[in-house]
């Protein structure tokens, strides 16, 4: 029988009459000849008052403990929801992460899914049950309870449609898929029907937040179409799937913001082999992750390195850069804190000509000045003025077309 993974986020597991709604779409399933493996969150904001139990009673709670802590909202969803499944006539099981061996390594709060054991899983299924998994967590090999990071439950989800080798795997949320951007600032943006797996992982890390950005990586590495839709309406969600050469007919695929991040320049540099190395070397160290970084020699003898940094990483990069300044002999500091990156993502770019001149073009026409511009092969990003940042968006939404479905689009 074929198998279908479906994922339930903690608004579409909140409370009982949620957990029925939720039910209901299993049933469908199982009705409609699938095997269904559910994976569930935590209930609501379950999460999120767990966090704040810990930090009442320590503000820098050990990381294990922490794991230990967490991994319960999981588990009270799934028994709740294999409660709810007998209720209405239908054999369920519920397991937690270590039940099915999902093994994980161990860097507590953000560990990494290194196997799943398929074969519990399909001892139930072949008995005709329905198997509701936990997301968010694993254990490592010596048996403590991990955690995937926030958000992780979708990563769990994909992890098992992988092992069980499922047909299909749907995330049902509380949005009705993927838009072509932010419709609490663009208000006119559309959903997409379908993005790949590179577009949705550009716009995953560039701060639309709708899916765990490991869970996109796990899709591609194992070609599992992900299929998001909403939990409380029933219609077509976003397929997310590997590239299908319609989609390079489509110039831009979506337009994101992302706030929160600090720009760091290093102005005059020596420009000798090594330096690029010390200063990241520190920054590593440190445990800042870095974007975006730019180098550009200004002379023989001097460079100007800069790059950007989530903001709360900004205490953590400055003494980094403290340590390095004199060793490196640059001249200047300069920290811009005030600083938003608005990008547009898209496969059609690698064929279409002119998408820079038309986003540079929209930005001029809106009077958003440009700090700096960085691309991908699929993205180009341009940091603005934070209090800039959403009428850049719109201008640069608007140019692209991006309040249309792409068949409907001018060329
Ligand atoms: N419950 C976890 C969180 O709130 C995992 C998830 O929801 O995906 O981050
Ligand atoms: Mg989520």
């Amino acid at each position: 029988m074929a198998i279908i993974v479906q994922k339930f986020g903690g608004t579409s597991v909140a409370d009982a009459e949620k957990i029925r709604q939720a039910t209901k779409r299993v049933i469908r399933a199982v009705k409609d000849g699938f095997s269904v493996v559910v994976v569930a969150s935590a209930r609501g904001k379950q999460t999120d008052q767990l966090v704040k139990d810990a930090l009442e009673l320590n503000p820098n709670p050990p990381k294990r403990e922490m794991d230990q802590l967490l991994s319960t909202g999981e588990q009270q969803s799934v028994s709740l929801f294999a409660m709810a499944l007998d209720a209405s006539g239908y054999d369920a099981i519920s397991f937690t992460g270590s039940q099915i061996r999902m093994m994980t390594d161990s860097v507590h709060t953000k560990a990494r899914i290194v196997s799943v054991d398929a074969g519990r899983i399909h001892r139930q299924l072949d008995q005709g049950k329905i198997v509701i998994v936990a997301g968010f967590q694993g254990i490592d090999e010596h048996d403590n309870i991990t955690t995937l990071g926030r958000g992780g439950s979708d990563t769990t989800a994909v992890a098992l449609a992988a092992s069980v080798g499922a047909e299909q795997c749907e995330i049902y949320t509380d949005v009705d898929g993927i838009y072509t951007s932010d419709p609490r600032i663009f208000k006119n943006a559309v959903k997409l029907n379908q993005i790949s797996y590179d577009e949705m992982l550009e716009m995953a890390s560039l701060g639309a937040g709708v899916m765990h950005p490991r869970a996109i990586e796990f899709g591609k590495k194992y070609d599992i179409t992900i299929h998001v839709r909403s939990s409380s309406e029933d219609k077509e969600g976003t397929l997310i799937t590997h590239e299908v050469p319609q989609m390079e007919g489509v110039v831009v695929s979506g337009a994101t913001i992302q706030r929160d991040m600090a720009k760091i320049s290093l102005v005059g540099v020596d420009n000798i082999p090594g330096n690029a190395a010390k200063v990241f070397a520190h920054l590593a160290k440190a445990k800042v992750v870095v974007n975006d970084i730019v180098q550009t020699e200004i002379s023989p003898e001097k460079a100007n390195l800069s790059f950007m940094i989530e903001i709360s990483d900004l205490a953590a990069a400055r003494e980094a850069m403290d340590k390095i300044k004199k060793d490196v002999n640059c001249q200047n500091v300069f920290v811009r804190e005030d600083i938003a990156e608005v990008s547009v993502i898209g496969v059609g770019m690698r064929s279409h000509y002119g998408v820079a001149e038309k986003m540079f073009g929209a930005l001029a026409e809106a009077k958003v000045n440009i700090d700096s511009i960085t691309t991908s092969e699929i993205r180009i990003s341009c940091a603005v003025d934070e209090d800039q940042a959403e009428k850049a968006l719109e201008a640069v939404c608007s140019a692209f077309q991006l309040d249309k479905p792409a068949d409907l689009r001018n060329a």
